[in-house]
């Protein structure tokens, strides 16, 4: 099939968290598997720093939105460990700024602007998509432009749509003023009217009424944006296309996150042989600067550090914890002020056992998941989450909020049976996590012993699961195979 793929971040040039993973992922894997995949995204300031191997392929296209015209170029470079080219539009005065996202009062035209770019790329390379993937609110315009300004162009008369909705927390809710700026000034009766009236104009809710088929991140997600209390104003409209709503689990990058083989990691390992993670445990605590003891366990977190992910919770559990148990906790992430603020005041509290590292990085990312014995992912929601996954590959386990994607790849370990292969607490307040953090302590045991193969029983349960894109990018075939019969 002919597959064009539209988002605002692609791991490898430009990510904010999963949903530039699945963008790098699920190209190259429908890639690999005979699709001609074509990806577009925005030429951010990063991404031009680098260098990629950019080929300039368009001189010059514009687009005229609201009165104002939008001139840009377009480069290409090749996807990491593919053959699929990554089509970049160029236009500074949108994309050429330090962060990907921004309060500038212009995201709904710097995202309009792409959504426009790309369509126009497929003409311009006479490429005619089977099916245009859009991702998230940024891209959500993508089916409503094939029916208005696009509608006219043969090319696009057998192009179908497919939407998938990473987080729903997310929507591109403007003021209705900004119509215009979409384009869809002309198109207005195509925008549901109640949002027009209430005077809001919101993009991912465009993308749910006119899309073909609309998939989200994992089956409870899925099932949980139905409901009222989580679809975030929007689940009354979901439960309407319920028929072409699917969940499909994100597949994580199994040669990127492999203990085997992790170039960052002092020293790799297996199931076979994990004294390659006692290895990466020490060397986690002592750059840290903490004091290493074998028996104690290591707990760790790498996140944005926003209210999604239940850091209030941890905020309210964990002094109680590190200072009755002694374990040891080590944090990446970046984000809140408060969030910020509270990991940095408990590693001054607790300067032998608490950690924080105040950044993005891939390295340390990958040492946390090495070196820890526990993740702790205490999600209020969670689309899908990865890092949970990245643990149970590394042989770490998660302790999570039952929740989206959480509930769906983390089981509650029993003891007794020895199955399960993580921690999951069911009520989302400071008693469900202090009881999932004392039931991992409780398995944990002494660290030693006994106690040790209990755990080797944990990780084993985490580490002989395939999480890969193989069996995921099959399941986004049949979505494909079901908005365009009859094709590939
Ligand atoms: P979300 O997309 O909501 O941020 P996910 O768990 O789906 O959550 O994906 C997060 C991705 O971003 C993972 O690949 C994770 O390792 C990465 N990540 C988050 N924060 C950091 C950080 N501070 N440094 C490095 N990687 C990070």
């Amino acid at each position: 099939m002919n597959v064009l793929f539209v988002s605002s971040e692609v791991a490898g040039f430009a990510k904010t968290g999963g949903l530039g993973d699945v963008s790098a992922a699920l190209p190259r894997a429908l890639g690999a598997r005979g699709h001609d995949v074509r990806v577009v995204m925005p030429m951010y300031a990063r991404v031009e720093e680098k260098d990629h191997g950019f080929e300039r392929v368009i001189r010059e296209g514009d687009v005229e939105l609201g009165g104002v015209r939008v001139v840009y170029s377009v480069f290409r470079a090749t996807l990491p460990g593919s053959q699929v080219p990554v089509y970049f539009v160029r236009c500074p005065s949108l994309y050429g700024r330090p962060s990907i996202y921004g309060q500038d009062g212009d995201e709904h035209l710097r995202f309009a602007v792409l959504c426009w770019a790309a369509l126009q790329i497929c003409q311009r390379l006479r490429f005619s998509p089977d099916v245009v993937h859009a991702n998230d609110w940024q891209t959500a315009l993508l089916p409503i432009l094939l029916k208005s300004g696009f509608a006219w162009d043969r090319m696009f008369d057998r192009t179908r749509t497919v939407l998938t909705i990473h987080n729903i927390g997310h929507q591109g809710s403007f003021d209705a003023g900004v119509l215009p700026q979409t384009g869809l000034g002309g198109s207005a009766h195509l925008v549901h009217g109640d949002q027009l009236r209430e005077g809001r104009f919101n993009f991912l809710l465009t993308g749910i009424l006119y899309a073909n088929a609309i998939t989200t991140v994992s089956p409870t997600y899925a099932r949980e944006i139905q409901h009222d209390e989580q679809g975030v104003g929007l689940a009354a409209f979901l439960r309407e296309r319920r028929e072409v709503l699917f969940g499909i689990l994100n597949g994580i990058d199994e040669g990127e996150w492999d203990p085997s083989t992790d170039r960052y990691l002092p020293a790799t390992y297996s199931l076979a042989d994990l004294a390659g993670k006692e290895a990466c445990k020490h060397n986690l605590v002592t750059t840290a600067g903490l004091p290493y003891a074998r028996h104690v366990p290591v707990f760790g977190v790498v996140s944005r550090l926003v209210w999604q992910k239940g850091f209030d919770l941890c905020q309210k559990v964990l002094p109680r914890v590190l200072a009755k148990t002694g374990i040891q906790l080590a944090v990446l992430g970046t984000g809140e002020p408060e969030h910020e603020q509270f990991f940095s005041a408990l590693a001054r509290r607790f300067p032998k056992q608490v950690a924080y590292r105040r950044a993005f990085s891939e390295e340390v990312a990958h040492l946390i998941e090495a070196g820890a014995d526990v993740f702790l992912m205490p999600s209020r929601y969670e689309p899908c989450g990865l890092n949970q996954m990245y643990s149970l590959r590394y042989g770490t386990a998660p302790i999570v909020h039952k929740t989206g994607g959480l509930a769906d790849t983390v089981s509650h370990f029993d003891p007794r049976t020895g199955r399960g292969n993580g921690f999951v607490f069911e009520h989302f307040d400071e008693g469900g996590l202090g009881w999932a953090i004392g039931q991992a302590l409780a398995a944990w045991g002494s660290g030693r012993g006994k106690d040790r193969e209990r755990w080797h029983a944990l990780q084993k349960n985490g580490m002989t699961a395939s999480f890969g894109w193989a069996e995921r990018v099959t399941a986004y075939e049949q979505v494909y195979r079901l908005v365009a019969p009859g094709r590939g």
